[in-house]
């Protein structure tokens, strides 16, 4: 896509592209992700283009202001000169999607976006109520699912004060179903936001292989879309996994059930005999009881944060002969589709600025995937593997587990190969960084 020799000074038939490098804003978010690409046009050609990438949090950083969200909606807002051009939600988890609500989610509408891009997973189908099948009707079971499980985790987290956990273990336990089922709250005011954004045509649901419109925005750069496939392409990795999306199936009910405030409130009955009162011979048995319901609800939520991390979009973009990979939270079961597929070796083998995974989780980068990046290297040299990282220590997972995030394993395999560059060793009160490429 390159202009050549006897083309220049002749903007007729020259391939537009960008006019310099593309510049990355990483926002120290804490915990979640929020990215501002701009890429530079020169003003016969439009002018610069500007596309946010998740705009989310579910623990602020260290040292961040009152306000610290409102700050980097104002950020985006200055940076992009009151006019965006693009907004990709990779999947609905609140460290991707909590910006889009609130005052900073009203100052992101004001910049009135011309595509907001969703996994297919977010589209809205058919009510549950709808007297004719949908379209589709595998899909549309899948949403509703989806929601149900959400509603599902709401409920448990409201009731969570209220089932007992005094042992350490109770409390570990209990403490790791308010952190995963935090994340998985549905966000309506956020979804409504962007639906409102997209409406008249400019919301994409898209799926492994889509062709979006962004390309149409960015011109002579490529943007391919890797993630998430649909049920249809999946198929075949189908069985093998835990987070089959048929299984929601089984909370669709309990879902519907629980819209109604009443069904909420008994959904988790408070115990009738308390512990004290108990028989001291019954008492152990109580107690391994509320840890097996306490276990099974962390299983539920756990299972749902996989599930909605497999949803992510993933993006691969090409421009000034870089690659750029922004994956969201993709697990192994999103990008094992992408990586059967002939041809994207070659393609993810070049690039060159790597968004990590899933915040440096251990579920988060693929080790065959690490193994393709050809830009690796031990030293500094021209063109080596950049790798940027949004995360907060302490959040998520134990070290004595080996599940912390973010992983020391990866990130030490980052640090040595490649430029390594995370939002944990922003100064305090840093809200954003900015990089070249
Ligand atoms: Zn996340």
């Amino acid at each position: 896509m390159t202009s050549n020799a006897d083309t220049v000074g002749d903007t007729r038939d020259r391939d537009v592209e960008p006019s310099g490098p593309v510049r990355i804003c990483m926002y120290n978010v804490g915990f979640g992700d929020c990215f501002l690409l701009t890429f530079p046009y020169s003003e016969a050609d439009g002018g610069d283009r500007h596309v946010v990438i998740d705009f989310g949090s579910t623990k602020h950083p260290k040292g961040a202001t009152r306000n610290w969200t409102k700050r980097i909606a104002e950020d985006i807002q200055r940076k992009c000169d009151g006019e965006l051009d693009a907004i990709v939600m990779t999947h609905r988890h609140q460290d991707h999607l909590r910006g889009f609500a609130g005052t900073a989610g009203k100052i992101i509408a004001s910049l009135k976006p011309k595509l907001i891009m969703q996994p297919w997973t977010e589209h809205p189908m058919a009510p549950p109520d709808a007297q004719t099948p949908p379209e589709n009707q595998r899909e549309a079971l899948h949403y509703h699912g989806l929601r149900a499980a959400q509603d599902f985790v709401m409920a448990t987290l409201e009731n969570l004060e209220r089932l007992v956990h005094r042992s350490p273990k109770q409390k570990a336990v209990a403490s790791d179903v308010g952190t995963y089922g935090q994340e998985n709250l549905p966000n309506e005011e956020a979804i409504k936001n962007l639906e409102t954004m997209g409406a008249d045509g400019k919301a994409e649901y898209v799926h492994y292989g889509f062709r979006t419109r962004l390309e149409d925005i960015l011109p002579g750069v490529s943007v391919k879309v890797l993630g998430p496939p649909t049920l249809e392409q999946a198929d075949e990795i189908r069985g093998q996994r835990q987070t089959d999306p048929e299984y929601w199936h089984l909370y669709a009910a309990i879902g519907q059930t629980l819209r109604s405030a009443k069904a909420r409130h008994s959904l988790f009955d408070a115990p009738q005999v308390s512990l004290e009162d108990a028989p001291h011979h019954a008492r152990w048995v109580m107690e391994q009881m509320d840890l097996v319901s306490l276990e099974q609800l962390r299983a539920i939520v756990r299972i749902l944060d996989a599930y909605l991390n497999n949803t992510s979009v993933i993006l691969l973009f090409e421009a000034n002969r870089r690659s750029f990979l922004f994956p969201g939270d993709a697990q192994i079961e999103n990008w094992e589709y992408a990586m059967r597929q002939p041809g994207n070796k070659a393609l993810l083998s070049k690039v060159g600025v790597y968004k990590v995974g899933h915040h440096g989780s251990l579920n988060g980068t693929p080790k065959t995937l690490w193994r393709w990046f050809d830009n690796r290297s031990r030293g500094q040299r021209e063109g080596r593997l950049v790798t940027l990282m949004s995360t907060r220590e302490g959040k998520h997972g134990h070290s004595d587990r080996g599940t912390e995030v973010p992983r020391k394993k990866l990130v030490d395999e980052l640090t040595q190969n490649s430029k390594y560059i995370t939002t944990e060793e922003y100064s305090e009160g840093v809200l954003c960084q900015d990089f070249r490429f």
